[in-house]
């Protein structure tokens, strides 16, 4: 697997599409979170072994980067406030970005392991 591969497929996560062919929704309902078991298009299994490293990885790793990041570099005048606000936000953008942090993992996943 070369960049041009890699490219390709983190394109297709980003649009939250099947990592091998591009065209099936890994979703059914994004909202609802509900996914496919397999690409509607080409049939390739999505996440056979449940709940992948990589998902987990993404979304623990990234996010509490990301608060920490904030933590570090404010000065809040209320630190009652600050810490509503940032639990506030982190669980914000923890369930907005659900979907593309699960479809990016299930396209790391293809990029270990393509069938
Ligand atoms: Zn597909």
């Amino acid at each position: 697997m070369g960049k041009e591969a890699f490219r390709v497929v983190a394109g297709r996560a980003l649009t939250l599409r099947c990592p091998r062919c591009g065209v099936g929704p890994i979703f059914r309902n994004v909202l609802r979170y509900s996914e496919h078991e397999r690409c509607p298009s080409c049939g390739f299994v999505y996440d056979p072994k449940g709940e992948s490293i990589a998902f987990i990885y993404l979304s623990t790793a990234v996010l509490t980067g990301c608060i920490g990041l904030v933590m570090v570099l404010t000065q809040p005048e209320s630190r009652f406030w600050s810490r509503v606000a940032l639990v506030a936000g982190a669980l914000f953008v923890y369930l907005t970005t659900l979907p593309v942090r699960k479809s990016m993992a299930i396209a790391l996943n293809y990029l270990q392991t393509p069938d």
